[in-house]
């Protein structure tokens, strides 16, 4: 049990009660995902079969880790673990069992393009506004539906769902949903939200298929429970319900995704479903320094839906939390870029180390022309997968085609590429003709002439061309498919005969995925190695799952949501300013802010050693400089725990350029005064240079007029804790920091700087 040293008694503690079900509430870096891991080393250990166990994680790579450390510990057996996100292990639970629901096992799944595109041809013949049944919309509210177990029908006779509907001028969603979900199947496709939607009926209508997974899988573990959404949540309560062998993990405080539909309950429900439930609380932080996780605290306490936890550190002290202001978007990359230049060296850190996180993804530009210019590597992750690229998703069309000629969205994409002189007028009459005989468009392409007037010669050829494949396929490895299909669909020699970068580029690419099929047909630890196989989840991969060089010394770029469960010794969460981050949309509902809140807790809680973060008081957004005010979250921080940077200064010339007589690109300098955000296109009233001098201008009901005018004593109002008296000032102008103490929370200190105060 030499394995078990690596856990303190509450950990051990949970990872040796293996029986019955067990839930573990804990905070960031208490080692949730460490007791997973080794729970289920233990229960190798302890003489269970692999093939009994089902762990659920949240992203590929968690799951990946994870497999390596168990590896590590156990040996090949973790090979037989069902293990990863709840999406890839119901794809392959629903290959197996395709067939009780309908479905072919080699069914399609249909990523968000694929759906958005269907919906687009449904919206169009019903002839609907697309501003009032905008596609994102309108794909939402399926998403929303399938997540909630609300099939077309229940929707249809939903009489609030209508009623709602109805008032709001969408009367026609019921139709729109019903016909998505007909044309999904008979394309023989999925989509992603299907995979768990689809998962749950064949658990309730076949009870014997219900009863063989209950018996496989005897233990169940689930990561990041706080994300599940109700679909997740019943599937794997189902899965459970005999056994009772469940563990899950999970922090409310990171609960990120309940835009998505995860929700919050299924945390507390657990507590219901389960009365013999064992729970565990991990409440030391084994990750970040004392300053990181009181920090994270500090944040997080201004939440008011929250289960309390006393998270701490006994790691050092560590270093103060820097907080950078730069005066452009493209400043606080430079600022980043210079700090990460300056510590790597000092501290002879390596480039992994470092993690730049961002609310949106639009933020990395910035971030990537700074990195660029000191030539520091970098890594984008969570970006545009290799796999929705252009050309990668034409030859995956083709493939697709190959084992479901269903797939009405493959063929739509390539049919006429490359170019066969089958027009969009063509590919109409195909559809619609499909749809009036009730068969696939596949079929009447098999035998055009009977469907469809003037049909092109051409059409019977592709239909033989892909029946060629077909055969191909059953008989050839996966690369040799491939590759005959690359090059036989023409693809391969379109994309060689474009000379421009891009068409190198795509061609590369193409090349790259075929490499990648020779590796995967090469692969010794699987059997089954056909094309059919490799094509079976790629829809659910992401550009991490891709990437070769996964060890490959870079600076991590990322969205906060794909941080979720990652650590780096050293990071910098940008973009502190309102608007963005607290989000624009978030502001107008307590609960929206407070998810944005819990999100800047998961942010600060990746750092290990290290955390800066920076905010810029003007920003390129949609073309438009717009000035920008620093993030309430902010002010929400204890100061003691801060150390401000300010020590970029604002460009000499002035922001409004007299000579040219126009606005220029040089920072702003109305940071300093906190001034409310305005479009920089519209002229300033007076020069900047003399609102400069008037620096510390009031323009909100809650900023402070001049901090040297505030003194002990007096009676202030702060915009969200309300009243309060200033009982000490400490610290020098820019610096000074004020302990208050309000009537409503009690003392705090707070950096006048970023507090939002009014003196009463
Ligand atoms: P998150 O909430 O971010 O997902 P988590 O609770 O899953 O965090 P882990 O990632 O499991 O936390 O652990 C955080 C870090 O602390 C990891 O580097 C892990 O190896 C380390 N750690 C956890 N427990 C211990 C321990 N008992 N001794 C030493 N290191 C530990
Ligand atoms: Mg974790």
């Amino acid at each position: 049990m030499d394995y078990l040293q690596g856990l303190n008694p509450e950990q051990k503690a949970a990872v040796l009660q293996i029986k019955g079900p067990v839930m573990i509430i804990a905070g960031a870096g208490s080692g949730k995902t460490r007791v997973i891991t080794y729970r289920v080393a233990h229960l190798i250990r302890s003489g269970v079969d692999s093939f009994n166990i089902l762990v659920l994680t949240f992203t590929n790579k968690a799951a990946r880790e994870m497999r390596e450390r168990i590896n590590h510990i156990c040996g090949p057996e973790a090979k037989n673990i069902w293990m990863g996100t709840f999406h890839s292990v119901f794809a392959k639970l629903l290959r197996v069992e395709a067939d009780k629901i309908g479905y072919p096992s080699n069914f399609t799944i249909y990523d968000t393009d694929d759906s958005k595109s269907v919906l687009r041809a449904i919206l169009k013949e019903m002839n609907l506004d697309d501003k009032l049944y905008a596609v994102n919309f309108v794909l939402n509210r399926i998403s929303a539906a399938k997540n909630n177990l609300v099939g077309w029908q229940e929707y249809q006779q939903n009489e609030q769902i209508q009623s709602d509907d109805h008032s709001s001028g969408r009367g026609k969603l019921g139709v729109i949903y019903q016909t998505y979900v007909q044309r999904c199947y008979r394309a023989g496709a999925m989509d992603f939200d299907d995979l768990l939607f689809k998962t749950n009926e064949l658990l309730k209508l076949h009870p014997e298929v219900l009863n063989k997974y209950q018996h496989k899988f005897k233990y169940l573990m689930v990561d990041e429970y706080q994300d599940t959404n109700f679909s997740q949540y019943l599937i794997v309560k189902r899965l459970a319900a005999v056994n009772e062998n469940i563990c899950v993990v999970g922090d409310d405080a990171q609960s990120i995704y309940a835009f998505r539909g995860a929700n919050i309950q299924n945390i507390l429900n657990f507590e219901k479903d389960y009365p013999d439930l064992k729970i565990f609380k991990l409440e030391q932080n084994y990750r970040s320094t004392q300053n990181i996780v009181n920090v994270a605290n500090s944040i997080i306490a201004n939440n008011k839906e929250q289960l309390k936890k006393n998270v701490f550190s006994e790691k050092e002290t560590g270093d103060k939390i820097k907080v950078m202001r730069a005066f452009s978007d493209n400043e606080e990359g430079k600022m980043v870029a210079d700090t990460i230049m300056q510590d790597r060296s000092t501290h002879g850190m390596k480039w992994n180390d470092f993690a730049i996180l961002y609310r949106t993804n639009a933020q990395s530009r910035s971030m990537e022309e700074a990195l660029r210019k000191l030539n520091i590597p970098y890594k984008i992750y969570g970006g545009l997968s290799f796999y929705q690229r252009k050309e990668i998703k034409d030859l995956i069309a083709y493939f697709r085609l190959t084992f479901n000629p269903n797939d009405e969205e493959a063929l739509k994409r390539v049919i006429n590429y490359p170019k066969r002189g089958i027009g969009d007028t063509t590919v109409d009459r195909i559809i619609v003709s499909a749809d009036k005989n009730s068969i696939t468009p596949f079929e009447v392409i098999l035998q055009p002439n009977r469907y469809i007037e003037k049909a092109p010669a051409s059409l019977s050829a592709f239909a033989a061309m892909i029946q060629s494949f077909q055969v191909l396929a059953k008989n050839q490895s996966a690369y040799e498919a491939a590759l005959y299909i690359a090059q036989h669909s023409g693809l391969l020699k379109d994309l060689y005969e474009d000379k421009s970068v891009e068409g190198l580029n795509r061609y590369e690419n193409i090349q790259e995925l075929l490499n990648g099929i020779k590796e995967f047909s090469e692969r010794e630890d699987i059997e089954e190695k056909g094309l059919d196989v490799f094509m079976q989840d790629i829809a659910l991969l992401t550009n991490d799952d891709k990437d070769k060089n996964k060890d490959a010394d870079t600076v991590s770029l990322m969205t906060i949501h794909s941080s979720k469960g990652l650590e780096f010794p050293q990071v910098f969460v940008v973009g502190l300013e309102e608007n963005l981050f607290p989000s624009q949309m978030s502001l107008n509902s307590r609960s929206d802010l407070e998810e944005e809140r819990r999100l800047f807790y998961v942010a600060v809680t990746r750092a290990e050693r290290k955390l800066s973060i920076s905010y810029a008081t003007s920003r390129f957004k949609f073309g438009t400089l717009i000035n920008c005010e620093p993030s309430r979250f902010l002010d929400e921080i204890d100061a003691k725990y801060l150390e401000l940077d300010f020590s970029a200064k604002p460009a000499q010339s002035s922001f409004f350029d007299d000579e040219r007589n126009a606005w220029s690109r040089k920072p702003d300098t109305k940071g300093d005064t906190f001034s409310k955000p305005k479009a920089a296109t519209t002229p300033p009233p007076v020069k900047t240079t003399s609102i400069l001098a008037k620096a510390h201008v009031v323009s909100k009901d809650f900023r402070i007029s001049d901090t040297s005018n505030l003194q002990v004593g007096m009676q202030v109002e702060h915009e969200r804790f309300g009243f309060g008296k200033v009982i000490n000032l400490e610290g020098n102008k820019p610096d000074v920091k004020a302990t208050i103490f309000f009537k409503e929370i009690g003392q705090k200190q707070l950096l006048l700087k970023f507090a939002k105060l009014s003196i009463i």
